[in-house]
């Protein structure tokens, strides 16, 4: 997902410069549909992997991004709500709770925001680099990030988040946007 506004908070500095960018995939690339793998073995080799992703991430400018958004089906995601960046493998939400209205966006479907209602807390449990377990919970925006990520892993989009006729319309003007001449 990204903020609706790039300036809300979104730290690009202190970056080294040998990173690499990756492009994103978007709506209609199948692995984004395709629920993420998860990770068996914890190595220094994920390392550079995720750098990428950070970089990859606040280039676009967004607050987090899944694997499957950089074409890598595994449970990963990296993110950062203007607290530092984290990353979890092998996430899952333990717990959610109270609701709360957010214009939601995701990179893999740019352009386009939607009001969505989900639960304004959430705590996740995954793994970090090391394989050591951690837990990483929040209310708002690092609720809706959590839910959003691990949204992805499971080969779910923000639209199957939607209300079902906003979610019609939805696709509607996806699928007009696609077939546009486009000079992108
Ligand atoms: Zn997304």
């Amino acid at each position: 997902m990204r903020p609706r506004d790039p300036g809300m908070g979104v730290p690009t500095a202190n970056l080294p410069p040998s990173m690499a960018i990756f492009p994103i995939r978007v709506f209609g690339d199948p692995v984004l549909r395709t629920p993420a793998e998860p990770v068996e073995e914890f190595s220094s080799a994920y390392e550079r992997l995720i750098e990428d992703m950070l970089e990859t991430m606040y280039e676009a400018p967004g607050v987090g991004l899944a694997a499957p958004q950089i074409g890598i089906s595994k449970q990963i995601f990296v993110a950062d709500v203007g607290e530092g960046p984290f990353v979890m493998f092998n996430p899952e939400i333990l717990e959610t709770r109270d609701t709360w209205s957010f214009d939601e966006g995701c990179l893999s479907v740019p352009g386009y925001f939607w009001e969505i209602e989900r639960p304004g807390f959430a705590k996740a449990r995954g793994f970090d680099i090391d394989g050591n377990e951690i837990e990483v919970s929040g209310d708002e925006l690092m609720g809706r990030v959590l839910q959003h990520e691990i949204d992805h892993l499971a080969g779910m989009l923000l639209l199957e988040r939607l209300p079902r006729r906003v979610r019609k319309q939805a696709l509607r003007d996806l699928r007009e946007d696609a077939m546009r001449p486009t000079d992108r």
